[in-house]
């Protein structure tokens, strides 16, 4: 997840299963596109999938204003990796809300640079396997392409 931003969402005891409404568009068959990277606030998928590993360099104990150390934990000599992801069922200390709601992460203007390249397609439109698959793992549905040319609605 990279391009999340936002306040903190709130959970309820009895809430509906996971959704996605992301505000991109769908397709004839009601799938989604993430036209609008304000996708990833209703998702969240992957900070709770994926190992999110940083080099030492980029955390605030060598890099002042990067990634807070107290988030992160050591692997080996020169990688750490976030708190809560170091193996399955992982979670990022850092992804606030619920998945497949509304989430934010409360560090996001210091996340490290896997999280700021971790997007739901490529630079080039091209699928990121890794998103669906993250997607998939807590109920949610994979995301189509963005179509070519003009957008529907
Ligand atoms: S799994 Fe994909 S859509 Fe969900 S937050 Fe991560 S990048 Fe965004
Ligand atoms: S630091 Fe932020 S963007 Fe990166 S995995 Fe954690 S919650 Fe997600």
């Amino acid at each position: 997840m990279a391009r999340r931003q936002g306040s903190p969402g709130t959970s309820k005891a009895k809430a509906p299963p996971p959704t996605c409404s992301p505000a991109g568009g769908q397709d004839e068959q009601g799938r989604f596109w993430p036209t609008d990277p304000g996708v990833c606030r209703t998702c969240g998928a992957c900070c709770a999938y994926c190992r999110i590993l940083l080099n030492w360099t980029e955390v605030d104990d060598f890099a002042p204003g990067g990634v807070p150390a107290a988030m992160t934990v050591p692997l080996g000599e020169h990688v750490r990796i976030m708190a809560g992801t170091e193996g399955p069922p992982g979670r990022c200390v850092a992804l606030e809300g619920r998945i497949g709601h509304f989430v934010t992460c409360s560090i996001y203007d210091r996340r490290g640079s896997l999280c700021r390249e971790f997007n739901p397609e490529h630079d080039d439109g091209s699928p990121n396997e890794m998103c669906d698959r993250a997607r998939r793992a807590h109920g949610l549905p994979p995301l189509v392409r963005r179509p070519r040319g003009p957008a529907r609605s």
